[in-house]
C-alpha cells in the first residue's frame, strides 16, 4: 500500500494488460505504416486556443471536459483532449503541405478529458489516431475507414458496427441547419435543449433520452439536404464500401462531438460495450486547416479508443499472443557460474534471443522454478562442475530433456533450436 493511488478517472496498466496495450500500438504501426502513414508524436499539452478554435468552442469537450491550466508565465495550456487539431497545427507550423498530400500521418498517446469515470469511460484514455491531409478524394474516405476495419479485423474483432454519415459542407449545412431549427423549435423540450438548438442543433439529434428521440421521428436529414457536390461525393463513399463489402450502416441522425467535421463522418460501435459503444470515430474535416490560419487542407481521419478496443476484445473471447517473456532463463549455480551465465545471456541478447536469469544467488529449486515460471523454452543450467569442463546444460522446459553443450557453441546451438 502506499499513501497515494491513481488519481479518479486514471489507471495503471499493469501486465498482462499492458503487454495487450503495447502489442495493439505495435499492430496498428506496422499497418499504418505499411499503408504509406508515417509516425507522428506531438506535445500532450498545448495553447488552449488551439482547441478552442480547432475542436470548436460550443462542443462538450471544450465547454466543458478539457484540463486547462494557466502555466508559470501566466500561458493557458491545455492537456490534449483528442489528436486532430494538434497533427494540423504541426503540419502547418512546419510546412509538411509543401511534399507529396495527402501527408498521412499516424499517432498513438494518451488523451485528456475531465469526464464522469464510468466502464470505457477514463479521464486519462489512449487513441491511436490516422491523418491523411490534403486530399479531397472520396477514396481517401473510404481508405480510412477500411484501415480502421482492417486494425480491428486483425485485433480478432467482429461484432463492431459502422454507422455512416454524412454532414454536408459550407455550402449545404447551413439551410439544413435552419431547417432543423424550425423543426426542432416546435418541439416540447426542455431549456438547456432549447438552448442547444440555438449554439449546435444537431447535436440535439444526437440526445439519448427517448423522450426526445421520439419527437424526432420526423426530423429532418441531413441525407435529403445535402448539395450535389455532397450527395455525389458520399454516394461515392457508400458504393466503394460495397464493393469492398464493408458492411455500413446508414445513420442520418449520426452527429460528432467535434465541431470541425463535414461530409463523411463515421463511428465504429461494439454491442458488447454498453453504454460507452463507440470504439472510434472519424470524418473530413475540410475547414480545419484554414481555420486554424493556414491554406485549404481538405482532410479525413480518425481515432481509435485502445481501452475500449481491449473491452471489446475481451467481450469476445480475443486474445492476442504477446509471447513468452524469454525464450532462455540462466540458472547459475555458484559465484564463478554466476558470472558465466550472465556473460551468455548478454551474448544471446546480442544475437536477438530474449534471455532472462535467476538474479541474487537462487538455490537450484528455487531458480528452476523461476525458469518455468518466465515462460522460456530452454533452461541453462550451469554449475561448478560445468564450467570446469567448459560445458553448460541446456534443458529443454517442455520436455524435460537435458543436454551438454560446450560454452563456445551456446549461442549457434540455441540460434538453431529457437529458429
Ligand atoms: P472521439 O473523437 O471523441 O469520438 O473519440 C474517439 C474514440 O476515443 C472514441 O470512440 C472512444 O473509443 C475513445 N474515447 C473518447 N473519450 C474517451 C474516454 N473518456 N474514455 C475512454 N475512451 C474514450
Amino acid at each position: 500500500m502506499s499513501t497515494f493511488s491513481a488519481p479518479k478517472g486514471t489507471f495503471d496498466m499493469l501486465p498482462p494488460y499492458s503487454e495487450t496495450f503495447n502489442r495493439i500500438r505495435i499492430q496498428f504501426g506496422l499497418e499504418l505504416r505499411d499503408a504509406g502513414f508515417q509516425y507522428i508524436e506531438t506535445p500532450v499539452f498545448e495553447d488552449t486556443g488551439l482547441f478552442v478554435r480547432g475542436v470548436g468552442e460550443s462542443t462538450d469537450v471544450v465547454s466543458k471536459e478539457m484540463y486547462t491550466f494557466p502555466d508559470r508565465a501566466g500561458r493557458s495550456l491545455t492537456l490534449r483532449p483528442e489528436g486532430t487539431a494538434a497533427v494540423v497545427r504541426s503540419v502547418l507550423q512546419h510546412n509538411l503541405q509543401a511534399q507529396r498530400l495527402p501527408v498521412k500521418l499516424w499517432y498513438f498517446g494518451p488523451y485528456f478529458r475531465y469526464e464522469t469515470p464510468q466502464a470505457g469511460r477514463t479521464r486519462q484514455f489512449h487513441q491511436v489516431g490516422a491523418e491523411a491531409i490534403g486530399s479531397q478524394d472520396p477514396l481517401v474516405d473510404v481508405e480510412m475507414i477500411a484501415l480502421a476495419v482492417e486494425g480491428f479485423q486483425k485485433l480478432g474483432l467482429r461484432n463492431f458496427r459502422l454507422q455512416l454519415n454524412s454532414l454536408g459542407c459550407k455550402e449545404c449545412r447551413p439551410a439544413y441547419r435552419a431547417k432543423l431549427q424550425d423543426f426542432l423549435r416546435a418541439l416540447d423540450l426542455d431549456e438547456d435543449t432549447r438552448r442547444r438548438i440555438e449554439i449546435n442543433p444537431l447535436r440535439v439529434l444526437d440526445d439519448k433520452r427517448p423522450e426526445v428521440q421520439a419527437q424526432l421521428t420526423d426530423a429532418p436529414l441531413i441525407t435529403d439536404n445535402l448539395c450535389e457536390a455532397c450527395a455525389t461525393h458520399h454516394e461515392f463513399v457508400r458504393s466503394m464500401l460495397d464493393d469492398l463489402k464493408i458492411a455500413y450502416e446508414d445513420t442520418p441522425k449520426l452527429v460528432r462531438g467535434l465541431d470541425y467535421y463535414v461530409r463523411t463522418i463515421f463511428e465504429f460501435v461494439h454491442d458488447g460495450l454498453g453504454a460507452q459503444s463507440a470504439i472510434g470515430g472519424g470524418g473530413r474535416y475540410d475547414g480545419l486547416a484554414q481555420e486554424l490560419g493556414g491554406p485549404e487542407l481538405p482532410s479525413v481521419g480518425w481515432a481509435l479508443g485502445i481501452g475500449r478496443t481491449m473491452i471489446a476484445m475481451e467481450d469476445e473471447g480475443q486474445e492476442i499472443e504477446t509471447g513468452a517473456d524469454c525464450d532462455v532463463y540462466g540458472v547459475a549455480l555458484g559465484e564463478a557460474a554466476r558470472r558465466e551465465v550472465f556473460k551468455l545471456i548478454t551474448e544471446l541478447r546480442l544475437a536477438d534471443i530474449p534471455a532472462d536469469m535467476a538474479f541474487d544467488g537462487k538455490k537450484l529449486k528455487g531458480a528452476m522454478k523461476a525458469a518455468d515460471q518466465s515462460g522460456a523454452r530452454y533452461a541453462l543450467v550451469v554449475g561448478e562442475r560445468d564450467l570446469a569442463e567448459g560445458v553448460v546444460q541446456l534443458k529443454d522446459l517442455t520436455t524435460g530433456d537435458q543436454t551438454a553443450v560446450a560454452l563456445d557453441a551456446v549461442v549457434d546451438t540455441l540460434k538453431e533450436k529457437l529458429q
